[in-house]
């Protein structure tokens, strides 16, 4: 942990996965997707709106590695990241619906994937 969080960081939830959101924020999230790789994403506009609220998984090769919209994952994007019923709440709170990224689909979902965070590592 750095010593001193981003103002950009959010934690919406505590309970499993908490739901974070980063914005301007690459080295956050990478270290989010590595810590959970069985978490979601879901990506959006930098103001969060329903009209653009696409589901990934952590695994999802279209949202780590190398960006493929440029440099950086989070500029002019806000991700949010969480387990997928706190995500797709969160959509909903938003007047929206998150829709699955058609590549996501085909990943094997983890069987033990909430149990192992149990531990709240
Ligand atoms: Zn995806």
């Amino acid at each position: 942990m750095g010593p001193t969080p981003p103002t950009t960081i959010t934690t919406v939830a505590d309970h499993d996965v908490a739901m974070v959101l980063f914005t301007d924020e690459d080295a956050g999230y990478e270290r989010w997707l590595t810590d959970h790789p069985d978490g979601f994403v879901i990506n959006t506009e930098r103001n969060p709106t329903r009209r653009y609220l696409r589901l990934h998984r952590a695994a999802c090769r279209m949202i780590s590695g190398t960006p493929t919209n440029g440099r950086a994952w989070t500029i002019n994007y806000t991700t949010a990241c969480g387990d997928e019923a706190e995500l797709q709440r969160w959509a909903r709170s938003l007047g929206g619906e998150a829709s699955p990224c058609s590549f996501c689909v085909d990943l094997p979902r983890p069987v033990a994937g909430r149990a192992a965070h149990r531990d709240g590592s």
